[in-house]
């Protein structure tokens, strides 16, 4: 592609709502650009990085023996009515109505659709297994659609689901799709860790996420340093931490302090001063559980672990007490909220009642207890309410977790026979009786690794694309007003292309510090520089963009160099 004739509406200005750096590179790139509120239209450039993702994953579907299909986005209402999800979805499903009143959507995701393709045509344990796949438009109405292709409402997802005759060979596929989502997040350039997930309202019974990690990203996940554990901090098994330093384990003398403005744990630290540390206090939060209100006590270095706590109360969530419900219940206000003297149910964490003379809310606006010890001064209900954190031990080995942040690449669920059941897709066995086939589900966020991919490869100037999914793999840059660059570059380009590498010539007519700073912004991994000086002695510079320096190599020889530095960083 010539440069001059490409598509590429770089930006200069950075947009003011874009702060994550895949949401500004896509824009100033030229890669993308929003159309509405998480609603976003790829240009060639964009398009190209999405076909480049989308091959890998076909590649390797297919070799896994799965079967691509296309199914539509437009789907009369009828099946979420089957199995009750046409009510449970609520305002994230897009409604649709046609000329004649009939109800529809916009598929968010496509277990019934599948489930009904399955049952129409599959009738005997000799036509399982099965997995079908799509690369297709998901519709999710996000509240808060944001971060550019990171949280969309229109995007794409591969989506695959698995058909077995039993709940072993289920997990068998489960174990496949497995190992091949390994392959493909390898093959993108990911770093990336799988982890336990909590398979929230799909309803599985097994399921692990692909977390891409990324300073930006939305989710808190530990992982082992020693070992491949890796989990959601929603669902890590909190170990038992350190007990905090330089305290006194012999109880001291309940004190009541008065402590104005100090509604956080760090204002309480800094009020108390000298060698007090957010370890020595207790965060109290008071939360709503159904009918029931209880106050949860963690160690203030450490976070609550809302699901946790649902799942020890028996309810399906807790809700954080508002300002007025805290009043009402305590007669105080948040954060001198404390467990000393509170009437109801108090549940705290191993970490937090291990703490000897702790500081606590004193339940009275504004002081806060100093000398708390658990058993003298409160009681509570003791259990691991607590979020796992970086230093925690390590549950599989004797390895320590590190806290991260990632981006959920990819979700892989054994289903079960939750849709099968509802939706009576049966198959008879070998004895001739009718069984519910065994599903399972797995998906991957095509667009949304588009962004993650930038998060992770990216610097000051822009975009660093690994070679297997960039748009272009070289761009030949011809310097100087003199015929020669032009045309030595483009010999060289035409070359490239003969050899089917994917190139672009930058044959603008542009000062040579605006296109290597282009080049850069749109990260194409191997630059070749003709310049009248290197070619009186038969030279150009290649330059790789994840390296700061060029090398000079022999013009004839331009076009085998620039294949051999693409071979050396596909690695
Ligand atoms: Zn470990």
């Amino acid at each position: 592609m010539r440069y001059s004739r490409a598509f590429i509406p770089t930006l200069k200005e950075v947009p003011k709502d874009a702060t994550m750096p895949s949401h500004v590179l896509m824009l100033r790139a030229g890669y993308a650009r929003m159309v509405g509120a998480g609603i976003y239209e790829l240009l060639p450039l964009g398009t190209r990085v999405l076909h480049k993702i989308e091959r890998i994953i076909r590649e390797e579907m297919d070799g896994a023996g799965a079967q691509e299909i296309l199914m539509p986005t437009f789907v009369p209402s009828e099946y979420f009515k089957e199995t009750g999800r046409w009510d449970l979805y609520g305002p994230t499903l897009l409604r649709i109505k046609d000329r004649k009143g009939g109800e529809y959507h916009l598929a968010p995701t496509h277990e019934e659709i599948v489930t009904d393709v399955v049952r129409r045509e599959i009738k005997s344990y000799r036509q399982l297994p099965l997995n079908l796949y799509q690369i297709q438009l998901k519709y999710r109405d996000e509240p808060r659609p944001r971060a550019g292709l990171l949280r969309c409402r229109e995007f794409i997802m591969k989506d695959a689901y698995s058909f077995d005759v039993s709940e072993e060979a289920a997990l068998e596929s489960y174990a496949q799709m497995r190992q091949t989502y390994h392959r493909i997040f390898q093959r993108l350039g990911l770093d990336y860790r799988v982890v336990e997930a909590d398979s929230g309202a799909i309803g599985g019974k097994q399921s692990a996420e692909f977390q891409v990690l990324a300073q930006t990203g939305e989710d808190w996940i530990v992982a082992c340093g020693a070992c491949d554990y890796a989990a959601n901090v929603e669902v890590a098994q909190a170990g038992r931490a350190e007990p905090p330093a330089n305290q006194s384990t012999e109880p001291a003398a309940l004190e009541k302090v008065e402590t104005p403005d100090t509604r956080s744990i760090d204002e309480v630290v800094s009020f108390f001063g000298g060698q007090t540390t957010a370890s020595h206090t207790l965060k109290s939060l008071l939360y709503a559980a159904g009918e029931e209100v209880v106050l949860a006590v963690v160690r203030g270095d450490h976070e609550i672990n809302e699901i946790g706590l649902a799942r020890h109360l028996g309810v399906e969530e807790v809700v954080l007490a508002s300002d007025a419900a805290v009043k009402e219940a305590t007669s105080t206000e948040i954060g001198f909220v404390g467990p000393v003297g509170f009437k109801g149910r108090v549940i705290a964490d191993p970490d937090a009642v291990a703490v000897p003379n702790a500081i606590v809310g004193a339940g009275q606006t504004p002081y806060h207890y100093k000398n708390v010890n658990h058993g003298r001064d409160f009681e509570a209900e003791v259990v691991s309410i607590r979020q796992a954190t970086s230093g925690d031990p390590c549950p599989n080995c004797d390895g320590k977790l590190e806290l991260y942040r990632g981006i959920e690449g990819g979700h892989i669920f054994v289903l079960g026979t939750h849709y099968s059941d509802k939706m009576r897709a049966t198959f008879l066995d070998e004895e001739g009786k009718s069984r519910s086939i065994v599903m399972g589900c797995y998906g991957i966020g095509v667009t949304r690794l588009i962004a993650a991919i930038m998060e992770q490869h990216h610097d000051e100037h822009g975009i660093r694309w690994p070679v297997q999914v960039a748009p272009y793999q070289v761009i030949v840059t011809p310097i100087g007003k003199d015929e020669a660059p032009l045309a030595k570059a483009t010999e060289i380009y035409e070359s490239l292309q003969a050899e089917g590498v994917e190139v672009l010539l930058d044959d603008r007519s542009e000062r040579p510090g605006v296109k290597f700073k282009d080049a850069d912004l749109l990260g194409i991994p191997v630059r070749i520089t003709v310049g009248t000086r290197g070619l009186k002695q038969g030279t150009v510079e290649l330059k790789k963009r994840t390296e700061s320096e060029s090398q000079d190599v022999p013009a004839d020889d331009a076009a085998a160099a620039a294949r051999a530095a693409l071979v050396e960083l596909a690695g």
